[in-house]
């Protein structure tokens, strides 16, 4: 089963993407709760994730198929109560989808490499950050790999 609305055009999968599973091999291999964020766009409630607080050094891969997504070094505290960054580890490591849920315009961030649910990305909120960008990322589609 997919969610995916093929009504809207930004919501298609792409052609291809290098990590590619079914729904079935997500299930098993994730956890409930990673399932639910990653593969069906959920949230993790705020301030509830291992993460949102971190200030360890290191690398945030992708739980789900480990590609290597933010760093440390882009993290700020947004008091938002999710991990949040002002710019991915490298542009074309994360996509872009146009999300009109919950009546609002927001941009989802999806892993470019299998296609998960990151979180979303806003941009002009004051946060003196170089990109004036918050990619609010879930805890749990995350992995922080410590910097030795
Ligand atoms: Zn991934």
């Amino acid at each position: 089963m997919s969610n995916l609305d093929k009504s809207n055009p930004d919501q298609q999968l792409p052609d291809a993407v290098p990590v590619a599973k079914s729904d079935d091999e997500w299930r098993r291999e994730l956890t409930p709760d990673e399932y639910r964020v990653l593969r069906q766009a959920g949230t993790e409630r705020p301030f509830t994730g291992e993460y949102w607080d971190s200030r360890e050094e290191g690398v945030y891969a992708c739980r789900a198929c480990g590609a290597e997504l933010f760093a440390s070094g882009q993290k700020f505290d947004a008091h938002c109560g999710w991990p949040s960054f002002w710019a991915p580890l490298a542009e074309g490591s994360v996509r872009y989808l146009r999300d009109s849920a919950l009546g609002m315009e927001r941009i989802e961030v999806r892993c470019a490499s299998c296609d998960s649910h990151l979180g979303h990305v806003f941009e002009g909120e004051g946060f003196g950050t170089p990109t004036d960008q918050r990619y609010c990322i879930n805890s749990v589609s995350l992995s922080l790999r410590p910097a030795r």
